[in-house]
């Protein structure tokens, strides 16, 4: 099977009015940032299923009128996808639609799909070639076809599920949302025209006017349909949201327990000026997950902060790009430093994350170029050490700069005068929730949720 792993956007919607279509576009918009892949959304008029994908944008997939329209009907289900490389292609953007009465959309990713295929091929279904996602919607349908109403059939297939995922399904005239039991990725409920809508974000409420009722909880099932809306906790919950979505991954203005996540990389700041104060004429941030943290940086230590690293922003994310020397470039191309704001000055330059490496090492040497006579790196999370397998797309452990390497050693690989890493207690004091709310994997090498044969890859 190939190894897909995603970090998607999904949206759901049952509401009176013919609009779903046209609120679920308006909504993945706004997920745009969670992947940029490919598009798609299923709708439904409770006769029949309408489908439409696409490579791309969601604005570019959805942007003749026409292609709205034609996804008819009040209840919709809507995907955007991000997939590393070796996992592209039109064939896996979703929603997954099977046999025309059956829509399922996933963001995660299940490391352990023993299960599955088990189960799978003793009922005579082939299996090859099928992702995680797939591998899931065919065991729903299985029960589907065998008696099972989709409510059971979800109900039923729960325990095969090993690993992280946040997902909306639908029948021609029933939606679905559930999530694993530590509730990994993020799905939240809201209110919307007389019903109901689900999302990866709150950002994606704001934009269509929905208001947020409550997050849908870890081993939650909720099912909205004719008689209404109703919640079957299938499996009992363990909480642990992954700390990397509110690091990187998330929308500065998406809510996790009615707080911005903004709010949480401002305070991420303020607490890393405390832990580790440099001497430094200028912050300048790695934008845009960067910039936040260095605000509060230099306010709490009266440096000034300027972005002096203009970023193009057009320019594609080079974390995905398939080898390092097209990740390099790519670096280079998303920054261009400002020398006459750098030149003489000893510089702090801030992000959210070293990974690779890659980004810190070439800004560190363009700010040099730049004329900085002092480059300073801080970074405002932990040093990641541990691979992700619940759906973001981190790399093997060995590509991981921190993984076998010191604080110093980092520091020495990427070229900085000073290196210095927001401690995992900082960070989670800056969300203002408790320590066991969430997944601390990258950091700590702790899985919620057994890795079963992908373990051996930590080795
Ligand atoms: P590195 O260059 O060290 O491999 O990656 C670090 C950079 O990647 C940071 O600037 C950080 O903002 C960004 N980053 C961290 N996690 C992710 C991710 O999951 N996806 C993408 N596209 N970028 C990431
Ligand atoms: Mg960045």
């Amino acid at each position: 099977m190939e190894q897909l792993q995603e970090k998607c956007g999904i949206f759901g919607i049952r509401c009176d009015g013919s609009e779903a279509s046209r609120l679920t576009f308006s909504a993945l918009c706004n997920l745009q940032h969670r992947g940029q892949e490919g598009s798609g959304i299923t709708s439904s008029d409770y006769n029949r299923i309408y489908f439409h994908k696409g490579l791309g944008l969601v604005r570019d997939v959805f942007r003749k009128d026409s292609v709205i329209k034609k996804l008819a009907g009040s209840m919709a289900i809507g995907h955007c996808r991000y997939a590393t490389s070796g996992g592209g292609g039109l064939r896996h953007v979703q929603p997954i639609l099977i046999n025309d009465d059956f829509a399922f959309g996933h963001n995660g990713n299940l490391p352990s799909i023993k299960s599955l295929h088990k189960f799978l091929r003793g009922k005579g279904v082939n299996v090859k070639g099928f992702s995680d996602s797939k591998l899931m919607v065919h065991a729903i349908h299985w029960y589907m076809e065998n008696g099972c109403s989709a409510e059971d059939a979800i109900v039923a297939a729960y325990p095969l599920f090993t690993g992280a995922f946040s997902a909306v399904a639908m029948t021609k005239t029933s939606l679905f949302a559930f999530r694993d039991k530590c509730g990994i990725r993020p799905l939240v409920m809201g209110k919307l025209n007389g019903g109901f809508v689900f999302a990866s974000e709150t950002c994606a409420f704001d934009l269509i006017d929905a208001t947020f009722i409550r997050d849908v909880k870890p081993g939650e099932l909720v099912i909205v349909d004719d008689s209404g809306v109703r919640s079957i906790q299938v499996m009992p919950s363990e909480p642990a949201f992954d700390l990397f979505e509110e690091v990187y991954f998330m929308r500065p203005d998406s809510l996790l327990d009615g707080r911005s996540v903004l709010s949480m990389r401002y305070k991420s700041g303020t607490i890393l000026a405390k832990e580790h104060p440099v001497k430094v004429d200028l912050v300048v941030p790695v934008l845009e997950t960067g910039s936040y943290a260095a605000s509060a940086y230099g306010w709490k230590l009266r440096i000034k902060v300027i972005e002096a690293l203009v970023k193009n922003r057009d320019a594609k994310r080079t974390f995905i790009e398939p080898d390092q020397r097209t990740r390099e470039l790519g670096v280079l191309m998303k920054h261009s430093p400002v020398p006459d704001i750098v030149k003489g000055k000893r510089i702090a330059l801030m992000d959210d994350s070293i990974v690779r490496g890659t980004t810190s090492k070439h800004l560190v040497q363009a700010m040099r170029d730049a004329g900085a006579t002092e480059v300073h790196v801080l970074v405002c999370s932990p040093p990641v050490r541990y691979p992700d397998f619940y759906g973001i797309n981190t790399p093997k452990r060995e590509e991981l700069i921190a993984a076998y390497r010191s604080v110093g050693e980092v520091c020495q690989y990427i070229g900085a005068n000073s290196l210095h890493y927001l401690s995992l207690e900082g960070l989670i004091k800056s969300t203002g929730m408790p320590a066991s709310r969430f997944s601390t994997s990258c950091f700590t090498g702790e899985y919620p949720i057994s890795l079963e044969e992908r373990a051996l890859e930590l080795d």
